[in-house]
């Protein structure tokens, strides 16, 4: 029977993994992961999170007597190279969100469903287009039959010979980290046994309340699945059909959450019809307006040093954990790109830096929607005020107290480099900009743009 090559990307996992669980039924498999450009490209935070899963994968194959093979280079030159050396003839992969037409030198190509409820692109308006606003592609998704997951294969064939490798640890990931990497993996459990405990642990614990607590960065109300998602530890069907049968269960907090799973779908969709969504805005007339390049403002932003209280817990929650909450991230975004009037892409490339769970479709998307650009975006002129965000979302303060003075500092200033100059005794700087005269400098932008721009309708995607 010949082998075949399973090229692993951000599907590291054994169950619900369509393109295994073939492959192990057709005979001797070798799971592959590729160093590409495209993971060389990955910011540290997201590099080293990939490693941490990579390790746990290659133990998890090995105690079912397979192995993780390792390659650096490109798929296009590895994969034939591999296929020769152990004489496979085809390779079983999980579809990407964007992929090229491959083709491996004669080698048979079997692309299975990737970590997306649907395929990107599946779902269409009733006109054929694709959709544009989330309520009604909600609408869509929710009547979908999607696919129940898979069980992790009995068996995974092994090949009589196994090439020689190097184990993940000893390949480099998020070598750009410096001395942050301690301080993230005390706030992250990698592998897919882990993230499924955590999804039992929300769904019995969390989720009856989890339509409140979601916007309450005080408490820890949220799945906490975003970085497994990122790199397939866990697949968006297992949550779904999960959440689903707490919804017919009558759980609240249920349809809330299986929402946001939406959001994580709309954002695919959208990145599948337009896949400069992290350089270019979505809506049309944008490119008229006067946003500031990176800047000495943004440089405080990014040391969560501007001087309001929740921006700056966000961002340093951001860089000890790799994570920041949604409510904080809308608040941190919102602030960059409308009180410090700085460009967006200045915020998406810094979370790209700093996440976990970066993932280029939902960063872009959500970054476009904060900055009022992006699909179904919130309006420019809607601009949070975040003293009144922290007073409703953080009503005591223990989020801003736990990142600014207690243990949160702490991690936050272990892990910040030296060079960043900041200690304890720090006293906290005063604000940049105040925050009326930082919205009113944002409004008169914004009607600049209007001025320029000759059309404000969306652009076609
Ligand atoms: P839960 O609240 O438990 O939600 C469950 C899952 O739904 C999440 O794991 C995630 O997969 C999905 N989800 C939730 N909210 C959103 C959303 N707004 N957009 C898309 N999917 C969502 N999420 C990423 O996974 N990667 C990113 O790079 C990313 N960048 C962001 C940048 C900005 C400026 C903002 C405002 C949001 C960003 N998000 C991103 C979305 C969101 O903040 C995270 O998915 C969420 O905080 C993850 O925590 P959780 O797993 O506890 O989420």
């Amino acid at each position: 029977m010949s082998a075949s090559i399973l090229w692993l990307r951000r599907d590291l996992r054994l169950a619900d993994h369509p393109a295994l669980y073939h492959a192990a039924r057709q005979g001797p498999v070798a799971p592959l992961f590729v160093i590409d450009h495209k993971v060389r490209a990955l910011g540290p935070a997201a590099s080293w999170r990939l490693g941490q899963a990579l390790t746990a994968l290659a133990g998890a194959l090995r105690a079912r007597g397979s192995r993780l093979i390792i390659r650096a280079g490109e798929p296009a030159e590895v994969i034939p190279a591999l296929a020769r050396q152990i004489g496979a003839d085809h390779v079983h992969l999980s579809r990407g969100l964007r992929d090229p037409d491959f083709a491996f030198d004669g080698l048979r190509i079997e692309i299975h469903p990737g970590n997306s409820l649907l395929p990107p692109g599946y779902l269409r308006t009733k006109t054929g287009t694709p959709y544009r606003v989330f309520t009604p592609f909600w609408k869509a998704l929710r009547e979908q039959d999607i696919a129940p997951p898979l069980p992790a294969p009995g068996h995974i064939p092994a090949l009589a010979d196994w090439p020689e490798g190097v184990e993940p640890a000893d390949w480099g990931f998020g070598a750009g980290l410096n001395r942050g990497a301690g301080v993230l993996a005390r706030f992250t459990h990698a592998g897919e046994d882990a993230a499924f405990a955590r999804l039992q642990e929300f769904l019995h614990r969390d989720l009856a309340g989890y339509a409140v607590a979601r916007d309450r960065p005080d408490r820890a109300g949220c799945s906490a699945l975003s970085d497994a998602l990122a790199v397939g530890e866990i697949s968006a069907r297992q949550i779904w059909h999960a959440a689903r049968a707490a919804l017919h269960e009558g759980v609240p907090g249920a349809e809330s959450f299986l929402s946001e799973l939406g959001w994580r779908e709309f954002a695919r969709d959208l990145f599948f019809h337009a896949p400069d969504l992290p350089r270019r805005a979505w809506q049309g007339g944008w490119d008229a307006f006067p946003w500031r390049p990176d800047n000495e403002d943004a440089v405080a932003w990014r040391r969560g040093e501007t001087g309001v209280d929740i921006v700056d817990a966000g961002m340093r929650e951001l860089y000890a954990t790799g994570r920041m909450h949604n409510r904080v991230r809308m608040i941190c975004a919102s602030y960059l790109t409308k009180h410090l009037l700085t460009d967006w892409r200045v915020g998406l490339d810094w979370f790209a830096q700093c996440l976990t769970d970066w993932d280029a479709a939902s960063n872009a998307m959500n970054w476009q929607w904060v900055a009022g650009c992006g699909p179904d975006a919130s309006p420019f002129f809607r601009i949070f005020n975040p003293e009144t965000q922290a007073a409703k979302f953080d009503p005591q303060a223990r989020y801003r107290r736990h990142w600014l003075l207690a243990e949160g500092a702490a991690a936050f200033l272990d892990a910040a480099p030296r060079s960043w100059g900041l200690s304890e005794t720090d006293p906290r700087p005063k604000p940049r900009i105040g925050l009326a005269e930082g919205r009113e400098r944002a409004l008169a932008a914004y009607q600049v743009m209007r001025g320029h721009a000759h059309s404000t309708s969306d652009r076609k995607i």
